[in-house]
């Protein structure tokens, strides 16, 4: 008979692995995660097809040019505090979006087009619940 090695020694001591995330940069015109390489890349792409888009919308929908949010807050690393920047870009992606004028949701220009095609306005309810309360009878008075 051969004795059983016993493996669960071979586990010992592993090293937590250490999950780093890819250091992803929002794009401040469409508001996507793109890697830091990438985002050289797509920007200007990005912004290309932002004309295009925009030159096809109708004039009402067209929006003002995104503007690259500059953060200059550099962390004590040395390098640009990437939060803060991706949050700016963020936001600059979201003001890209339009209200529907209908029911308030926020659209890209193309999709509230497709959208405002199926929206429609909320019609008020009539039957609003008339309630009336117990009529409290005062008692009469009583001559003193
Ligand atoms: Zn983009
Ligand atoms: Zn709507």
């Amino acid at each position: 008979m051969k004795p059983k090695i016993n493996n669960a020694m071979a586990f010992c001591c592993s090293q937590p692995a250490v999950i780093r995330k890819p250091p992803t940069v929002i794009c401040y015109i469409c508001g996507r995660e793109y890697g830091t390489h990438s985002i050289s890349i797509h920007e200007p792409q990005c912004l290309k097809k932002w004309h295009i888009e925009n030159d096809q919308l109708p004039k009402h929908l067209r929006r003002p040019v995104p503007v690259k949010p500059a953060v200059r807050s550099i962390g004590a690393k040395g390098y640009y505090d990437l939060d803060a920047l991706n949050e700016s870009a963020w936001q600059s992606a979201q003001n890209q979006l339009v209200p529907c004028d209908i029911c308030g949701r926020t659209f890209l220009p193309d999709r509230l087009i497709v959208h405002q095609r199926s929206c429609k306005p909320k019609t008020p309810k009539e039957n609003t619940p008339s309630f009336s309360g117990k009529i409290s009878r005062t008692k009469p008075l009583s001559d003193l």
